[in-house]
């Protein structure tokens, strides 16, 4: 842990320390003007590149490292690059974790090693040639759902699937597609190697994201608490409000107390919604859950009749709007079976990993509607700053949700208290 603090002290200098030499290296082997340009001014610099590039050199940070499927979280010393073009390095402040990491670190087919984490909250460090829209110092949240701006979907209102980011996400979610070269390495038994990225790769001092996947946000947002607006927050406010398009004096049903089911209750709230019933099969959730405007609580396990049956007694014909914040393709046909008939919209927020297909009776949809979201709706760059902005303005909740604050050594322990259950959101400080 010594060594760790050392190093951790280094990782404020590396940067300027490295400056002159990462240029000299870097334009030795692309340009014969190299020599002349490393022995160049910092003006002659901002001739070369773009504005804002500052083009620094490798940091050497601490992060958590994935080195297989279920093993602990392993701290090590490692090499971060400097952002290439259209890239910002981020120096993460605060981080938490989402239950789609640990999902991802059980996958025994996944490859590792591997550098986990994408709800986090940072400092733009550098940044690379050609960004022109962030600079060092900004606060930002890396953000997964990437937004090129150029794509159909980035340049319409109907969706925020953008045809640059989404397939890479589905697919082999590394953020740099240019190249495929990780920006992340250590050296273990004498051998520098790769490590592989997933999503924002937030555990980590420091990450390097495309700069289509960075959102600005105000300075006046304390990143420990922002943090939470990168995936699981937003994702729950964004189902009600970009995708269901809940309506005052509406009768909204929610599946899963967990963080985005909250989130979903707290939007759902907000829209004006008249009552909000969350199903959960853990009653001791229900007491926080009224905090983010749940009117009403139902076990499952308390009843003999299937839950939607339940659901459609007590709102007497059904609820306007469903919420399957678990995955779990059963309870995504409940839900969709718990909506008013004729009327019912049902959004599938949390994601089904077994492989099960959903099924339900196809007279089960007259009328009603059933779609699934990414991110809530929301695009990255574009709306998140916004979102973030109402916990300025106390529009939405955000302390209720960060049951836990650990030092990011304590990683370990912050997976234990999620798998537990027994814990919303951990969040993590870099110190
Ligand atoms: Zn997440
Ligand atoms: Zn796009």
């Amino acid at each position: 842990m010594r060594r760790l603090r050392f190093l951790r002290s280094q990782t404020r200098t590396l940067p300027n320390l490295a400056y002159k030499k990462k240029i000299s290296s870097s334009r030795s082997s692309r340009s014969s003007a190299s020599s002349e340009f490393a022995a160049s001014s910092q003006a002659a610099t901002c001739r070369r590149y773009r504005r804002g590039s500052t083009m620094a050199g490798v940091i050497k940070c601490r992060a958590a490292v994935a080195w297989g499927a279920n093993q602990a979280l392993a701290l090590e010393e490692i090499e971060v690059a400097a952002p290439e073009a259209d890239e910002v390095r981020i120096r993460i402040v605060a981080t938490s974790l989402c239950h789609t990491d640990l999902s991802f670190l059980g996958m025994v087919q996944a490859k590792f090693p591997r550098l986990l984490g994408h709800e986090a909250a940072g400092i733009i460090e550098s940044v690379g040639e050609g960004v022109e829209d962030l600079k060092v110092g900004d606060h930002v949240l890396p953000v997964y759902m990437g937004e090129c701006g150029k794509c159909r979907p980035c340049k319409s209102q109907a969706s925020n699937l953008c045809e640059k980011y989404w397939p890479l996400l589905r697919t082999t979610m590394m953020l740099h597609p240019v190249d495929q070269k990780s920006r992340f390495s250590v050296t273990k038994d004498g051998r520098n190697q790769p490590i592989l990225s997933f999503f924002t790769s937030t555990f980590s001092e420091y990450t390097v994201v495309k700069a289509d996947c960075c959102a600005k946000i105000s300075q006046e947002v304390p990143l420990d608490k922002a943090c939470l607006f990168a995936c699981g927050v937003s994702t729950g406010l964004g189902a009600v409000w970009n995708i269901a398009k809940v309506h005052a004096g509406s009768a909204v049903a929610i599946f899963g107390l967990g963080t985005i089911g909250l989130a979903v209750a707290d939007g759902a709230r907000s829209a004006g919604a008249s009552r909000i019933i969350g199903v959960d099969t853990n009653p001791s959730k229900f007491e926080l859950a009224k905090k983010f405007g749940v009117t009403d609580f139902v076990n499952p396990n308390d009843h003999e009749a299937p839950i939607q049956q339940v659901l459609q007694g007590l709102t007497k014909g059904g609820v306007d709007y469903a919420f399957e914040c678990v995955g779990k393709v059963d309870l995504m046909a409940a839900a969709l079976e718990s909506t008013r008939e004729g009327e019912g919209k049902t959004v599938v927020v949390g994601l089904d990993l077994s492989g099960k297909q959903l099924s339900f009776r196809p007279g089960s949809l007259f009328g009603r509607s059933i779609m699934g979201c990414s991110f809530g709706g929301f695009k990255g760059k574009t709306h998140v700053p916004h979102v973030v902005d109402k916990i300025v303005t106390k529009e939405v909740l955000v302390d209720d949700y960060i049951t836990d604050v650990l030092p990011f050594e304590d990683i370990n322990k912050a997976i234990d208290l999620l798998r537990s259950g027994k814990c919303l959101r951990c969040v993590l400080t870099m110190t």
